[in-house]
């Protein structure tokens, strides 16, 4: 069931999506050239607990996965397309790296992800998260109250394959509120004019997920969380909550 907000709801719904950007941000700053990743990690529970807010991923455990996520931040490098668990592998010149990161306060959930380069960018990876961020702000500018949901998935995924990317069809954007992932399932392409009438008072996550060698498969890693490219390619995620209001779509994860 698809649940709308209140403005009292959503009001909630930015206090944790500001939660979340601080936590990125911070991420960001901290990430180069030799930082681990479990470093990142404690960067963004650091933010959490002086916030005094609930990470939305610790302990999350959906069907997909052997185990509960044993962290706060996701940490996907290079191949790595969404789910890396944070590990000691310390950041190279030139990494592609992406964070996702959530956390609750009061009760709802705000969720967003950023890709970006450490030290020495390569074009193509400066290419691929333009193209990402392009493909969510079309997203978002198609959430409209009035539109359809196909028309977020649409713009997102003709964004991906004119560019020549390839999606990953299982995996994409998601209802966001008292749960990190409920009603209803945002997929990265579809039709325009189709599917679940875009209301005032929806929340989702817009997520595009592009992979730079053009194929849509990927694979699953031992630890059944972290999704690679087949072809070794590199990949890219950016993800915002949003709010579909009366007066076009707010941003709830934005800084
Ligand atoms: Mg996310
Ligand atoms: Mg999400």
């Amino acid at each position: 069931m698809v649940e709308l907000k209140t403005e009292a709801e959503l009001a909630v719904m930015r206090e944790a999506g500001r939660v979340v950007a601080n936590a990125l941000a911070a991420v960001r700053a901290a990430a180069a050239v030799g930082v681990s990743l479990l470093e990142l990690d404690e960067v963004a529970d650091d933010v959490l607990a002086s916030a005094g807010a609930k990470s939305s991923f610790q302990h999350y455990h959906p069907h997909f996965a052997p185990t509960p996520f044993p962290a706060v931040i996701c940490a996907s490098v290079n191949d790595v397309i969404v789910h890396g668990i944070p590990s000691e592998y310390r950041l190279l010149d030139g990494d592609l790296v992406s964070v996702d990161f959530g956390a609750c306060v009061d009760g709802f959930h705000g969720d967003s992800a950023i890709s970006f380069i450490v030290g020495t960018p390569r074009p193509a990876d400066v290419a691929l998260i333009a193209d990402t961020r392009d493909a969510l702000e079309a997203g978002i500018a198609a959430a409209r109250a009035g539109g359809r949901l196909g028309d977020v998935s649409a713009a997102v995924g003709e964004i991906g394959r004119a560019r020549g990317y390839g999606i990953p069809s299982s995996f994409g954007g998601h209802g966001v509120g008292r749960a990190m992932h409920e009603a209803p399932s945002v997929p990265n392409e579809g039709r325009p004019g189709r599917g679940l009438s875009l209301r005032p008072g929806l929340t989702i996550a817009i997520e595009p997920m592009f992979m730079a060698g053009g194929r849509d498969r990927f694979v699953t890693d031992p630890d059944g969380w972290a999704l690679r490219t087949v072809d070794g390619s590199r990949a890219a995620h950016i993800e915002h909550t949003i709010a579909v209001t009366g007066s076009g779509p707010v941003i709830l994860t934005a800084p």
